[in-house]
């Protein structure tokens, strides 16, 4: 997925000022995004309030959508740096293509985890013929300094871990929840988990109380922390819990991310994630002069084009406003 935005705002963050040390209620409704012609996502982050939940710095969800009679999914090769791609299905399919040469469907259970290191394009589309229904979300992890020139990769995985609790069972997306492991690689602690929550069910999950953690609703309603959230919704909810208490009257499937506070202060534009103005200036005239990155096997060259910057040097800033 791609921030398709041809005026991007400037996401200037990380750094600690901004993250919650103890425990809060923070309630964000997604904005509605236009992504191409096809296809309208819920942003939860970035969002005014908050610009990171520990890495994770995009969150994107979409459907669930009938997309019998529609292309669905339809984003053209476009590149990304310093950040992995997390693509995880609840419904429907993703055709994945990447420079790597990469050619994977991702389907629901199923991660789908792209590392940029220094640079990647991928292209994602519906496959032909699809599913009916469209329902996923797309999530972006920032990559710390360290792990930024890293080897770009494409890792699938299926048979995810699954932490069984009372009254709801976990699939644990990345990083680690309650001792199980995700395969996919990550470069920081965090966590990423699609919580199952049965009708009736009332889950105390625990959590890692150095994380901050957020709980988007993907799908149902649900109580968190004794307060409700809607269909679409997510709760911030800082730092300092050794748990968290999850009710569904109906039955719902919750997003638990989490992370440790990423430190590193970071600037974030179209799809690159860098530290300082002049690295996404270079970013954004390399992918666009084609003096770096490679293309997407398949597409004979058609890509999408960088946008204009916005005028002024972009400063890596704090993790709110
Ligand atoms: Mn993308």
């Amino acid at each position: 997925m791609s921030n398709l935005d041809r005026a991007p705002d400037v996401r200037e963050l990380g750094g600690l000022a901004a993250v919650a040390p103890r425990p809060v209620h923070e309630v964000y409704a997604g904005k509605e995004v236009a992504l191409g012609e096809s296809t309208v996502v819920r942003r939860l982050l970035p969002n005014l309030g908050r610009r990171l939940v520990g890495a994770w710095c995009f969150v994107d969800h979409y459907g669930p959508d009938d997309v019998s009679t529609q292309p669905g999914m339809q984003v053209p090769p476009h590149p990304h740096i310093g950040l992995q791609t997390v693509s995880w299905l609840l419904a429907g399919e993703v055709h994945h293509r990447d420079s790597l040469g990469s050619d994977a469907v991702v389907r629901p259970g199923e991660l789908g985890l792209m590392t940029s290191g220094a640079g990647i394009a991928h292209a994602e589309h519906s496959p032909v013929p699809h599913p009916a229904l469209l329902h996923g979300v797309q999530l972006w992890v920032a990559l710390p300094d360290g792990a930024r020139a890293t080897a770009p990769a494409w890792q699938q995985h299926a048979g995810l871990p699954i932490v069984q609790e009372s009254g709801a069972s976990a699939t644990v997306i990345m990083g680690s929840l309650a001792g199980a492991t995700s395969p996919g690689t990550a470069h920081s602690p965090l966590v990423g988990a699609d919580v199952a929550v049965l009708a009736g069910g009332d889950v105390l999950l625990p959590l890692e109380p150095e994380f901050e953690h957020a709980v988007l609703v993907v799908s149902g309603a649900v109580d968190v922390d004794g307060a409700p959230l809607v269909p679409g919704a997510m709760v911030y909810l800082g730092c300092g819990r050794r748990d968290l208490r999850i009710g569904s009257q109906a039955g719902a499937r919750v997003l638990l991310l989490g992370g440790a506070p990423f430190e590193e202060q970071i600037v974030m534009w179209w799809n690159f994630v860098a530290r300082d103005n002049d690295e996404i200036v270079e970013a954004r005239r390399t992918w666009n002069d084609r003096t770096a990155f490679t293309d997407v096997p398949g597409f004979d060259g058609f890509r999408l084009r960088a946008p204009e910057l916005p005028p002024g040097r972009l400063r890596p800033g704090g993790r709110t406003r």
